[in-house]
């Protein structure tokens, strides 16, 4: 087995550590004004204030004395990593949500310290403007100095190439959670898995920092485990649900509690939605050099975090029904959550191609839109355009007045049934543009990136082999709208319906359903960009607040009785049945 540190795969992503973001002192005025919040205490020496793995800890203000930060280590040891001495402040990203503690705290000596609740926090962080953002940066540089601690965090072990084991680690990256890998090679893991017999399979396996080791976890029981999920309240009804935490549906969430509403986030995978799949996004406002679609989605999902936005991540909703005014959603796993409204943001796959090595090129040669930012990277360079729309259509066109030349890969015999005809027409009359129809791709190659493609003509069987390192994948995009099939009302491919169509309520994201709003990628006719889905999410908040105040007298119900009326309504009631 071999140790690889977490720089390899998380620290290398994030920027140096710079200890006086993460260690901030208070004034001694701020501290005055945290009084409200607090109560002090005299602590003796050596006293365990929390564990690593502990959850809902409280935050302590050290007025005198010393408080030292351990994070444990290999082999059961400890590292101490801080020293809080007068007007410093315990803490990291998990004061902000429910994730377990990664660090243990200790008194050194008699400590005077001003305790503040967990409960106690959101009051804080909504009220003192100034000393929430000097609390919000600290624990983001906390983090980070986490993060880039080779010897702490989880223990993720297995083999580099499989699957399983890739799933997991691109979760714990995608959550910012620190890790180190434990690498086993294919044939000790074939070894281990011999002497179970009968048994299953045990890597990868990932060991807590309490010592307990989970073999083969799904990504759901690990979220469970590291508290990257937050159960929703099972007895709350919420102003808000936002389903999916991609740029539209975390700026909805931004928006819904920096205006004061209670606000539930519920993610099937990881925030950042395709966002955080893309190494660089250079055409968002306000970042000249461009920024990763993760550094975007995690610093969103803080900004959440700050107003109060509670999420459950890794929880996909399966289903939706309305009884009475209440939407009540289902979660993966049979959990239900009740809530006055839903902004639906649960976004759309670009269909991808069945061939192998796929993934590991997504960004790195293969792209999904053709514009002049990824015009740059095959300028002079012969590039490949997969699909017979308009969309693909467009793209070779373009590409062909950039690259040395356009290999325009179709399955069908034809275009004429799928593309406009003045596209066929300047593609035909391209020199630059060679059409194969009746074609894929079989074969992609390459090291770091793409570097060879092979493709057959499934007719003839002539394969075509050329070193080519971009490809644009143009076969359109499937909306996540399989859990809503029957309640709202969808177009021809499966997008939401929204603004005014049939009569429903005219505002530009209302769905067919009363209090259902559809924001980003997932609605009909949206503009797919990163951008536009953030605008949507941000400004649907308005129409949010317009039908809570319209239908108040439908939410003038006991919470309770509500929820009993919802729990004791068929399960298999529909919203509304509608036309797909
Ligand atoms: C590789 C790549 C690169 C891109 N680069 C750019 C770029 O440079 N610039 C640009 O402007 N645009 C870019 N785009 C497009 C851009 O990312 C999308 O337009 C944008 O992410 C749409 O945001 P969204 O929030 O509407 O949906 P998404 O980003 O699709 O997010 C939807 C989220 O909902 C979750 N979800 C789905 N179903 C459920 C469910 N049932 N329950 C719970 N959660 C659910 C998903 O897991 C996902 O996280 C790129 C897209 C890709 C794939």
């Amino acid at each position: 087995m071999s140790e690889n540190g977490n720089r390899n795969t998380l620290a290398s992503n994030v920027p140096d550590f710079r200890p006086e973001l993460a260690f901030p002192q208070l004034t001694e005025e701020m501290v005055e004004r945290l009084r409200p919040y607090a109560r002090e205490e005299t602590l003796p020496e050596n006293l365990q204030l929390f564990t690593p793995g502990e959850r809902q800890v409280d935050m302590y203000v050290v007025l005198d004395g010393e408080i030292t930060i351990s994070l444990p280590v290999a082999g059961g040891e400890t590292k101490i990593i801080a020293h809080h001495r007068r007007f410093d402040f315990s803490g990291e990203l998990n004061l902000l949500n429910s994730q377990g503690s990664l660090v243990g705290a200790q008194t050194v000596t008699e400590s005077r310290i001003l305790r503040i609740p967990r409960s106690q926090l959101p009051r804080l962080m909504r009220a003192e403007g100034d000393i929430a953002n000097l609390i919000t940066q600290a624990t983001i540089w906390r983090r980070i100095g986490l993060l880039g601690e080779a010897a702490g965090g989880i223990v993720l072990m297995g083999h580099a190439g499989d699957a399983e084991m890739t799933q997991l680690q691109r979760f714990l990256i995608r959550n910012s959670y620190p890790h180190r890998i434990v690498e086993v090679p294919a044939e000790e893991v074939a070894l281990l898995d011999d002497g179970l017999l009968d048994h299953e399979p045990s890597l990868p396996a990932v060991v807590l920092s309490d010592g307990r080791t989970l073999n083969r976890p799904t990504i759901a029981e690990l979220a469970d485990e590291l508290g990257i999920t937050e159960l929703p309240d099972p007895e709350m009804i919420y102003d808000v649900v936002v389903v999916g935490a991609g740029p539209a549906g975390l700026a909805a969430a931004v928006y819904a509690a920096s205006e004061g509403l209670c606000t539930l986030v519920i993610e099937g995978i990881a925030p950042g939605g395709q966002a955080g799949t893309s190494s660089k996004i250079e055409n968002y406002l306000g970042f000249p050099t461009g920024i990763s679609g993760q550094r975007l989605a995690s610093r969103a999902q803080l900004q959440a975090l700050k107003f109060g936005v509670r999420f459950a991540i890794s929880r996909e909703v399966i289903t939706a029904e309305q009884i009475d005014g209440i939407h009540k959603l289902t979660l993966a796993g049979g959990i239900s959550v009740c809530t006055r409204s839903v902004v639906v943001a649960s976004g759309a796959q670009y269909r991808k191609l069945s061939v192998e090595n796929y993934t590991q090129f997504e960004n790195h040669g293969i792209y999904y839109a053709a514009t002049a930012m990824e015009s740059v990277l095959c300028r002079d360079n012969e590039v490949i355009v997969v699909g017979g729309g308009n969309s693909a259509g467009q793209a070779a066109v373009f590409l062909s007045g950039i690259a040395k030349h356009v290999h325009h890969i179709v399955r069908g015999k034809a275009l004429a049934s799928t593309m406009s005809q003045y596209l066929i027409s300047r593609i035909e009359s391209s020199s630059r543009i060679t059409l194969y129809t009746d074609s894929e791709i079989v074969k992609l190659e390459g090291a770091s990136s793409l570097e060879g493609v092979a493709w057959i003509n499934r007719r003839s069987g002539d394969l075509t082999a050329k070193p080519i390192g971009s490809v644009f994948v143009m076969i359109g995009a499937e909306p996540n709208t399989g859990w809503l099939f029957g309640t709202v009302k969808l177009d021809k491919k499966g997008f939401i319906l929204t603004g005014g169509e049939d009569g429903f309520d005219m505002t530009p994201y209302a769905t067919s359903v009363p209090g259902m709003y559809a924001v980003g990628d997932v609605r009909s006719n949206s503009v797919k960009r990163v951008a536009s889905a953030v605008g949507e999410g941000s400004v649907v908040i308005s129409d949010v607040h317009r039908y809570l105040a319209d239908h108040r007298h439908n939410f003038a119900v006991e919470p309770h009785s509500a929820l009993a009326a919802l729990r004791s309504a068929s399960a298999a009631t529909p919203l509304q049945p509608a036309e797909p």
